[in-house]
């Protein structure tokens, strides 16, 4: 599959990652829109938020209790945003789910 985060995620392509568990990891946006963007994926390829399944509901769930971690991390645990396009009309660009996590 030509999936540019499945690429990142197996290491065949570059990135800045700020953590990384068994089932997502979180790395640098390349092109930060604040101070602090960063990027959390699941490890599983999953096209979009429209295509999350009740088979998804526990890698949800561990990725909303793994976001204050990751801000906390990053020192924007008291203020930050999280984000997730989904479709090209609502600016998806690279269709493997991702929630950006950015600071004010
Ligand atoms: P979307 O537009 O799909 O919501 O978000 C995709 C994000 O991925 C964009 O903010 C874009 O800057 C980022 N991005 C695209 N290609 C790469 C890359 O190769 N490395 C990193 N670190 N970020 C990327
Ligand atoms: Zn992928």
């Amino acid at each position: 599959m030509n999936c540019i985060f499945c690429k990142i995620i197996e290491g065949s392509i570059p990135s800045a990652m700020v953590y990384q568990d068994d089932k997502l990891v979180a790395f640098n946006d390349i092109n930060p829109a604040a101070p602090v963007h960063v990027l959390i994926v699941p490890r599983e390829h999953i096209a979009s938020a429209a295509a999350v399944t009740d088979a998804h509901a526990g890698l949800m769930g561990h990725i909303w209790a793994t976001i204050p971690k990751i801000a906390a991390k990053l020192g924007i645990q008291d203020n930050f945003r999280v984000i997730t396009n989904s479709g090209g009309e609502a600016g998806q660009t690279v269709f493997h789910l991702h929630f950006h996590l950015q600071s004010p």
